[in-house]
């Protein structure tokens, strides 16, 4: 059981910040999200594209917004539960809650912030009628460690950025790569095609193209598939692979944080924002995209602020009667979060 101060589900860039806000209050955080990797939106969509509407930025790439918001929250050590969902919320007699993941891992604090986004992004299976026998036993819909695939052989399916730079990461990992997509062009960027088929030219990756992954074999674990030719003459290839990677890009649903009892109102969490951003459950907040109110904003800047006054409330949950006497980040000796005075 993880036991912390706050727990934070979405570790996009309203949960990232959260972290900091409820450091300077001195409360410990711990993020739960279900992709692989922080950043939400920003590093799931769109991390190469220019922001231009963060204060005192007027220009910065989604990507390096997220790694600034690691950097800066860095000295309150936050800790992370990645490529799991949040999947149940319990509420204990001491009116603390418990948050498990759908791989079962359980988190325990006394408030908790869900800073979901769009929701948890579920990835797009390929209609292969036995692939759910064979997740976690080598089928994944993300790479989470590229470790799991050394000296294995590998079969990737899509046609999009994901699959084109993880065929050629891995090209280098896995003792055999195949990349299958049922057309003829990719979709990835022009530099990232044209690796991949030196790489192909080379041997380093068996290309499929104008083909699909039709059927799984196994017993306990993966161990072939069946790729299906559209040209019918060239009929299908049976492969014996260890792992099988579908990169069909990700959707986004709110998931199973809408059976928590939260008052929903179009597919977003109401919250109170005269206030704290409290949810219709004491205890919970939501803040960021997930949230709605009149007038709402879905902006990052949004989420930044919602974060900054729902801490103060948090803070008051945590410690009852307790006062904290608001400083600036530069008043005080609370500069130098490395722990100098500056
Ligand atoms: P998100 O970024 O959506 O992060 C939520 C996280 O919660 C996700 O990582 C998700 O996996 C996780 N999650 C949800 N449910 C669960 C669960 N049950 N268990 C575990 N994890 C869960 N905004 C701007 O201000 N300026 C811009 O220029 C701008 N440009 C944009 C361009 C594009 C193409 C898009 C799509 C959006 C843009 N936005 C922009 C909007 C901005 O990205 C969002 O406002 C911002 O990402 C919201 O941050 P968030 O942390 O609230 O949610």
């Amino acid at each position: 059981m993880i036991k912390t101060d706050v727990i934070i589900v979405g570790a996009g860039p309203t949960g990232l910040f959260t972290v900091f806000e409820a450091g300077l209050l001195k409360l410990k955080c711990h993020l739960i999200d279900a992709l692989p990797q922080p950043g939400g939106q920003c590093s799931e969509i769109y991390p190469k594209k220019p922001i231009y509407d963060i204060p005192a930025f007027p220009e910065i790439l989604a990507g390096k917004l997220v790694d600034n918001l690691m950097e800066q929250i860095k000295p309150f050590e936050p800790g992370f539960t990645l490529g799991e969902r949040a999947e149940t919320l319990d509420k204990q007699e001491d009116g603390s809650f418990i948050v498990t993941t759908n791989k079962g891992t359980q988190h325990h604090a006394p408030v908790v912030v869900i800073a979901g986004g769009l929701g948890s992004f579920e990835p797009r299976k390929p209609p292969i009628s036995n692939i759910v026998d064979f997740e976690d036993n080598g089928v994944a819909y993300m790479v989470k460690d590229p470790e799991v695939y050394r000296d294995k052989k590998v079969v990737i399916a899509g046609g999009g950025d994901s699959a084109l730079d993880w065929a050629i990461f891995l090209a280098d990992v896995a003792s055999e790569v195949s990349l299958v997509h049922r057309r003829n062009e990719f979709r990835g960027a022009l530099d990232s095609v044209e690796k991949a088929s030196e790489l192909a030219k080379l041997g380093k990756i068996k290309l499929f193209t104008e083909a699909e992954v039709k059927k799984l074999y196994g017993d306990d674990k993966l161990e072939a598939v069946v790729i299906k030719h559209n040209d019918a003459e060239k009929g299908e290839t049976y492969l014996e692979v260890d792992n099988f990677i579908p990169l069909f890009g990700l959707s986004p649903k709110l998931g199973p944080i809408g059976d928590w009892g939260l008052e929903i109102e179009r597919n977003a969490i109401k919250v109170n924002n005269a206030k704290d951003y409290q949810t219709n459950i004491p205890g919970v907040f939501a803040i960021g995209d997930v949230n709605t109110y009149e007038g709402k904003l879905k902006l990052i800047l949004s989420g930044f602020h919602e974060a900054a006054v729902m801490c103060q409330y948090a803070y008051q949950i945590i410690n009852p009667g307790k006062r904290f006497v608001m400083k600036y980040t530069t008043v005080g000796g609370v500069t130098g979060f490395d722990g100098s005075k500056k």
